[in-house]
């Protein structure tokens, strides 16, 4: 590291011209161009070799990457709870970096920053105070001032170090790390040009990439007046692969904070494609964070930001705790999410294939290892909420139908099980495609009411309505064990939505309740894909 630090210290010391090529225009592949003169002017327009560390404050909004609640056919993902008396600390130099906030706690999971990460993974937030921190390869977040250090995982890491680089000053910091290797092109704009500010007249615009963090290849868009109005990336995500990540910049949000030095007071972000008609894909959300940030200090650093001990030790292990609920029926509990394995006569069941690959394989390696010879014939999905859907591509791989409610058949095809490349972090599906994603029996959708059976056992599926939570809602009911498996309905103790023993009933607990009570089930036990399982009759006073 310190090694990577000082080749760092000695390349930002070198101006520009010096960096430059000495290459003649025939000598650039076709359609490139020599990127050395558009960084050198892009640099000396905002002063970018006077700014080491910046610090930001002001007020920011958020959006809940993949919790849309009508199916995907939205324009834009839900807003979480604002971010007050926010500030945001970057040191390039060191790579380091410190984001603070205040949100109204309950709502979500602690580790949630904004955008991607909505996983779950981590209790639900209980203080105002919120502070995350990133030191090199190192994150983790404290859940109020005096919270304990919680270690984020290694994608969230890079992807906080990729917000220190995606901004103006830092992107051109970028182009001079070592294996950077900037390259240039260009293309005329017409219309919305990056933050959609209308255009008239089509205007002339490069575009600059380079490589980050050995994987990251990241572009900046720089106009007429040398200005960078949007910088771009990839980032992994378990549900739409290879995601769209872009930060952008109005000419007008840049303002001079002197001795030169230009820093815009908004800070525009969209986690997925900008793209309100869904031309490109069913789902359409994409602002995922911004705000007016326009106290804007230079040469403020964050200080040395010492990674503590519990996260030097490493991110928390995901775990599997298997249970034997009735015979034949399974909790594979242990993490945030469940997911129940129903044994029947010739196959297996399983509903809900929450997280990410990884966590899915862990629960199929222990299937087969406890019923060896029964394939996994269906996958049941409760909701298309993306912490419930990461497991999906992982189902299908082994060959496994997915049974979901018909209102989520067109996202499903269309953004999650399809052919895409996935290049930042791949999976089964994407590193080894079967001949044929769709055209065997990979679905069943159903509208109201689906039954699995093999004469004996009964799992009866059906469609919970009307809801707030989600649209497309499904629950699973074995009616000989009385059983009623259901996702973010109720949660049970230490779910992570709500706190049983505690909370006011909700919407989602009325739903679940007159769900049951006109279906007529007969229901002893309610299992819940987030917390440990409840019996009926307490969850009915709870909302009684
Ligand atoms: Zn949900
Ligand atoms: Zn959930």
């Amino acid at each position: 590291m310190t090694k990577r630090i000082q080749l760092f210290i000695l390349a930002t010391g070198l101006a520009w011209t010096l960096l430059a090529s000495t290459l003649s225009a025939q000598e650039f592949e076709p359609g490139f161009i020599d990127p050395y003169p558009i960084l050198q002017a892009a640099s000396a327009a905002i002063g970018e070799e006077r700014l080491s560390c910046v610090s930001i404050s002001g007020n920011a909004y958020t959006g809940m990457v993949g919790q849309q609640r009508l199916n995907g056919y939205e324009v834009d993902w839900p807003r979480g709870e604002p971010l007050s008396n926010y500030t945001r600390i970057i040191d390039w130099q060191n790579v380091r970096m410190l984001e603070t906030f205040d949100r109204e706690p309950g709502n979500n999971p602690a580790g949630w920053k904004y955008g991607l990460g909505w996983l779950g993974g981590t209790p639900v937030q209980q203080e105002t105070r919120q502070e995350f921190m990133l030191n090199n390869s190192y994150a983790w977040h404290k859940d109020g001032a005096n919270g304990t250090p919680f270690a984020a995982s290694h994608l969230d890491a890079e992807r906080w170090q990729l917000d220190m680089w995606l901004t103006p000053h830092g992107f051109l910091k970028a182009a001079r790390l070592p294996g950077a290797n900037p390259r240039a092109t260009w293309r005329w704009e017409l219309g919305e040009m990056g933050r959609d500010g209308a255009t008239v007249k089509p205007e002339k615009v490069t575009i600059v990439t380079i490589d980050l963090l050995g994987k990251y290849r990241v572009d900046a868009t720089v106009n007429s007046q040398n200005l960078l109005q949007r910088i771009h990336t990839w980032v992994p995500d378990p549900v739409l692969g290879d995601t769209n990540y872009e930060h952008e910049f109005a000419n007008n949000d840049y303002i001079d904070i002197g001795n030169g030095i230009r820093f815009p007071t908004i800070w525009h972000h969209h986690t997925g494609w900008d793209d309100n008609y869904q031309a490109q894909s069913t789902n359409a959300g994409h602002n995922a964070f911004g705000g007016n940030q326009s106290t804007i200090q230079a040469n403020v650093c964050p200080g040395d930001l010492p990674v503590p001990n519990e996260v030097l030790n490493g991110e928390i292990a995901d775990t599997l705790e298997v249970s034997e609920l009735a015979d034949g029926v399974y909790l594979f509990g242990g993490s945030s999410h469940n997911s129940v394995v129903v044994e029947f006569a010739d196959y297996i069941a399983v509903v809900e294939a929450p997280l990410n690959e990884r966590h899915n394989l862990m629960v199929i390696d222990e299937i087969v290892a406890r019923i060896p010879d029964k394939p996994i014939r269906f996958l049941v999905n409760t909701h298309q909420h993306h912490d419930h859907i990461g497991g999906l591509r992982t189902y299908m791989h082994i060959g496994a139908t997915i049974i979901t409610h018909w209102k989520n058949y067109d996202f499903y095809t269309k953004d999650v099980l399809n052919y895409a490349q996935r290049t930042l972090d791949p999976d089964l599906v994407s590193l080894l495609p079967p001949t044929e994603l769709a055209e065997g029996y990979q679905y069943e959708t159903v509208r109201e009411n689906y039954v699995l059976t093999d004469g004996d056992r009964i799992m009866q599926i059906s469609y919970v309505h009307p809801l707030n939570h989600v649209e497309g809602m499904l629950a699973a009911y074995l009616p000989q064990e009385r059983l009623l498996i259901e996702a973010d309905l109720f949660d049970g103790p230490s779910g992570f939505h709500t706190d049983p023993t505690t909370a006011e009933p909700n919407q989602a607990n009325r739903s679940l309740y007159n769900h049951v009570q006109r279906l007529g089930l007969d229901v002893d036990t309610i299992v819940p894909i987030h917390g440990r399982p409840v019996a009926w009759d307490e969850f009915a006073e709870l909302v009684n």
